[in-house]
């Protein structure tokens, strides 16, 4: 028998898992349907993680709005998820005089739209507090309240909590085909199962164009951006901690060198449009624009150690705002286009919907008691489970380092494993317990972090 649920959200990247998290207060039978075996692990996987309250984005536009309330959202729900937030301000620097004018009328405009936390610097004043910069600074907008936070264990959490409180979570469950019915529409995977929904909403990231179209639905279209980045090794913190861009041109914003919370130093994103949404290649152009903007930025870091180098794709479309269009005649609602901001945006967007959504398609229902929820904290800065008596005396796995780089211990990663949401991949164990994250990759560790993974998913005779 097909199971019917009054609202279907597909898709757990970042923006679908808090849309879900939110619908989980109410009393509704909700879904939370993702194709790959794991949530975030499309365009939520790749970004710069930055927590960003919306003056870069712009103004009078449904991102500007949401990003603004995704921040305020996130600064006030994050800490009681166990996420880790750390406002390392950013700033924006000029070295000649035409981005000195820029900056300027950025700092104007920021604060006449009602950013009163935004400010112009001189190039001393910039120079003596952050001397790692390239001699020359003229003068900076310094943004005290930007935030670098866990790109990984948010969506974790958004899912976490709405499956806790309610949410079914189907998983690998990919839709291929939709049928439009007398109460909403069918939904069938790539196995042959099949669920029904009063409304779908379609939060598929970068495949949202495709999820629309199996409806006959064809408002956008992608253009997939990619950004390539380079993580340099913990050391280079030491030189710089601060979230730093170039002036922006018309045309790009610049790369970023950016703190992380796990206390590496990310430089990145480029910004490439390409053909295929699943060409994530690193390029030797791609590298080289990096070690540029290092040179340009941070000339010192240019010879810290690197980690590792990866790309994101962005899930843009042909429009510059997010795409988010309900047709509520046809009980659809798509949530797509949060291409660069979408990880700030969320908590944003999931308000949104449940504005659109409620009383239109269904009463405003009370909000049921919610069941809390708290995420292993996985900051650097935060106390570590290596680095707590207590929990060491209440169980010695958290004293048995397994990832000498990262200090984690064979706990975390029994932890992870044996959760209500456990990892289906040893890449997904990684980003659930930053094992393998640092220096040596996992040369040292992967294969006994391997083994507990067999282990756990396939019992004492793996
Ligand atoms: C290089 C880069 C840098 C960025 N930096 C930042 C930043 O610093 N700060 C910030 O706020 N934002 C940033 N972003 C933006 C942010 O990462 C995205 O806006 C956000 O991840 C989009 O999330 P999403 O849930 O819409 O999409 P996705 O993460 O792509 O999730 C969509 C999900 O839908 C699933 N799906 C697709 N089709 C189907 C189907 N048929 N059936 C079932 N499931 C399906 C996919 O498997 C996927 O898991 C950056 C993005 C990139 C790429």
């Amino acid at each position: 028998m097909t199971t019917h649920f009054d609202i279907v959200v597909v898709g757990a990247g970042v923006v679908g898992s808090a849309i879900a998290r939110d619908l989980s207060r109410y009393e509704l039978k909700v879904a939370l349907l993702e194709a790959d075996a794991d949530f975030g692990n499309e365009s939520s996987k790749g970004n710069s993680a930055l927590m960003t309250e919306g003056h870069d984005t712009p103004a009078g536009t449904l991102e500007r709005q949401l990003v603004v309330r995704g921040y305020q959202r996130y600064m006030a729900e994050a800490p009681a998820l166990g996420l880790p937030i750390r406002k390392t301000g950013a700033i924006m620097l000029a070295w000649t005089p035409g981005q000195r004018e820029t900056v300027s009328r950025l700092v104007h405009e920021a604060n006449k739209e009602g950013f009163e936390n935004v400010y112009l610097m001189e190039g001393r004043e910039v120079l003596d507090q952050w001397p790692q910069f390239r001699p020359g600074v003229l003068c900076a907008q310094w943004m005290p309240d930007e935030a670098i936070a866990d790109p990984f264990s948010t969506p974790y959490a958004y899912v976490l909590d709405a499956v806790t409180n309610g949410v079914e979570y189907l998983r690998p469950w990919r839709v291929v085909c939709v049928e439009r019915t007398g109460y909403g529409w069918t939904l069938d995977n790539d196995r042959g199962d099949s669920i029904a929904a009063s409304l779908v909403i379609n939060a598929g990231g970068l495949r949202a164009d495709q999820v629309d179209e199996l409806a006959g639905f064809s408002d956008f279209w992608m253009k997939p951006r990619r950004g390539q980045y380079m993580v340099l090794d913990k050391q280079a913190r030491a030189v710089h901690d601060v979230i730093a861009y170039p002036t922006p041109t018309p045309t790009s914003r610049g790369i970023l060198i950016a703190p992380t919370i796990f206390g590496n130093v990310l430089v990145g994103p480029t910004a490439e449009e390409v053909e295929d949404r699943d060409d994530r290649a690193v390029t030797e152009e791609g590298l080289a624009a990096l070690r540029a903007a290092m040179d340009a930025m941070v000339p010192s870091l240019r010879y810290m150690p690197v980690n590792t180098i990866y790309a994101g794709m962005r899930p843009a479309t042909n429009h510059s705002d997010y795409q988010i269009i309900p047709r509520f005649n046809e009980k659809w609602l798509t949530v797509a286009g949060i291409r660069s901001t979408g990880f700030s945006s969320a908590l944003g967007i999931a308000e949104y919907v449940e504005s659109l959504i409620f009383p239109t398609v269904f009463d405003r229902l009370p909000v049921k008691v919610v069941r809390g929820v708290k995420v292993p904290d996985l900051a650097e800065t935060s106390v570590r489970p290596w680095a707590s008596p207590e929990l060491i005396a209440a169980d010695p796995a958290y004293a048995e380092i397994i990832c000498h780089c990262e200090r984690i211990s064979v706990g975390e990663v029994r932890d992870a494993l044996a959760s209500t949401i456990p990892p289906a991949s040893i890449k997904a164990l990684k980003r659930r317990t930053r094992a393998m994250f640092g220096r040596c990759q996992g040369f040292y560790c992967g294969a006994r972090i391997q083994a507990m993974f067999d282990q756990a998913r396939n019992g004492d005779d793996a």
